[in-house]
């Protein structure tokens, strides 16, 4: 209001609420009326509903992101992160991918960076454990998991087959659970082109810090799902926390101890640190203070929404916020690139309400758990309703087509079942030669297949 000329609208984050509100703004906007900015350090969205899908092998994994510069016709992208924000002087410090950080000036601030992990201070957890949030960590999985079995066929040691063969996820929250289920159903099925493996020498064991699984559905299919985890063999252990993961020796508070090769934490989110390096007001839980018009409570020219916000839930009680879902994150974005639309038009602006509609989950191929609007499903109809529901919303027609190119293979061919690990640092090879060295052989080592599977996360990164 009253910017003299077109103002700068800065959206820090292209996830679910940076990348829909400004679609919706770069769509709705007179080229006269503002100017957009989009600063986030990868150069697409994550569609993160289906990183579990991608980890198993099912969706290429190219096809669950959205590439901003292709999407965004119109916006400038910045790729970048944002080390912090003085909106009282109306800029953002931006850490560019090449070179110097640079004061970037604004008119209008949509704060929208998510969330990250969060964890706990149990010794070993940095050096063992993976979070389940991005391409990167669902492609790392992927190569984890399947070199994880090569490595345990070819090696005589019990002890280190059962280290190999051991996977560990904490957190039953639906990340980790649709993460955990997938993951297991593509190594059960990749046994079977492994004649050393016995499927039952796979332990996936699911530690879970309070009494139930999935609090996002009623209790009735926390419980279903735990017993249909069960059924497949999974370890699942609730009231139960995680002590220790130093060097992979597992010490769980019940007394149990085990070694895993794989440890995968799905415990929660917290807002994204940026925040605390910002002049907008917080709540107790680090988040951003919303209205529910998704301004920034009291501030002038600031927006927010998704994780990274507390946002008043208006279907609830006072006090109540909405909860971190890719299915507010989405609806959000609208909401507040069309509260943005009003105030520059000066028309009225109007609150974000919206009533969870529930969950879909996914716990491997034909199987899942639903509960939408309180109709409850399981197994294949919950799994349909997943795949129907997920593709309606995944953005533009080009990934659905992929999307659905890729499940349409599916049914005709077996998922591939390739570590490609010896991407784990492409240049060695040459590097060796270059230097006269001898030609490596790969070692079998748990090292190997941290290394295999990052740069080969690297290399669908770059
Ligand atoms: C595995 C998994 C499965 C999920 N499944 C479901 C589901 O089935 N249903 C559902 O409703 N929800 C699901 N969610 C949750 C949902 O994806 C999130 O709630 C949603 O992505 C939140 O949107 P957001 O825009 O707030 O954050 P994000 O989508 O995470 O976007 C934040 C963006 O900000 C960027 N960023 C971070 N720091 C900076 C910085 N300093 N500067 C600039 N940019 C920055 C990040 O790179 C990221 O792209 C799932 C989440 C995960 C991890």
């Amino acid at each position: 209001m009253g910017y003299g000329r077109a103002p700068h609208i800065l959206i820090v984050g292209g996830g679910y609420v940076g990348m829909y509100t400004a679609l919706r703004l770069a769509r709705r906007l007179r080229k006269d009326e503002a100017t957009i900015t989009v600063v986030e350090p990868n150069s697409y969205m994550t569609y993160q509903p289906f990183l579990p899908e991608a980890a198993a092998g099912n969706l290429e994994p190219r096809h669950v992101v959205v590439p901003l510069r292709k999407v965004l016709k119109g916006c400038r992208i910045v790729s970048g992160s944002v080390l912090s924000v003085s909106h009282a002087r109306r800029t953002a410090v931006v850490q560019p991918q090449l070179g110097d950080s640079f004061d970037l000036a604004y008119d209008i601030l949509v704060m929208c960076p998510g969330s990250i992990a969060r964890t706990l201070p149990i010794p070993g957890l940095a050096e063992q454990g993976i979070g389940f949030k991005s391409a990167a960590e669902a492609i790392y999985l992927r190569n984890q998991v399947i070199s994880r079995l090569d490595a345990a066929a070819s090696a005589v040691d019990p002890a280190v087959r059962r280290r190999a063969l051991t996977f560990l996820f904490i957190g039953g929250g639906y990340a980790g659970i649709e993460a955990l289920a997938e993951l297991e159903d593509m190594a059960r099925d990749a046994c079977s082109f492994y004649p050393d493996l016995n499927p039952a020498e796979m332990s996936w064991v699911l530690v879970e810090a309070t009494g139930r699984i999935l609090p996002e559905v009623s209790p009735a299919m926390g419980l279903y799902t735990v017993k249909q985890l069960e059924h497949r063999g999974i370890a699942v252990k609730l009231n139960t926390r995680v002590e220790s993961l130093v060097d992979g020796r597992v010490v769980l508070d019940n007394g149990e101890r085990f070694d895993a090769g794989t440890v995968v934490w799905t415990a929660g989110v917290k807002p994204n640190p940026v925040l605390t390096r910002t002049d907008l007001p917080l709540d107790d839980h680090g988040r951003l203070r919303a209205t529910a018009f998704l301004q920034v409570d009291g501030v002038a020219d600031a927006w927010t929404a998704g994780d990274c916000a507390a946002v008043p839930d208006l279907t609830k009680g006072e006090g109540a916020t909405t909860g971190p879902s890719a299915q507010h994150a989405v609806r959000q974005a609208g909401r507040l690139a069309e509260n943005i639309l009003a105030e520059l038009r000066q028309q009225p602006i109007r609150p974000y309400e919206h009533s969870y509609a529930g969950s879909v989950a996914s716990l491997g191929l034909h199987k899942g758990v639903a509960e939408i609007y309180g109709i409850r499903l399981r197994g294949w109809p919950a799994w349909l309703m997943h795949r129907t529901y997920h593709l309606s919303r995944v953005p533009t027609l080009n990934r659905k087509a992929r999307v659905v190119a890729d499940w349409t293979l599916a049914l005709f061919f077996r998922r591939e079942i390739v570590s490609l690990g010896s991407f784990a640092d492409p240049r060695a090879e040459f590097r060796r030669a270059a230097n006269g060295s001898p030609a490596a052989v790969a070692p079998a080592t748990e090292a190997a297949g941290v290394a295999s599977a990052d740069s080969e996360a690297a290399a669908h990164r770059s």
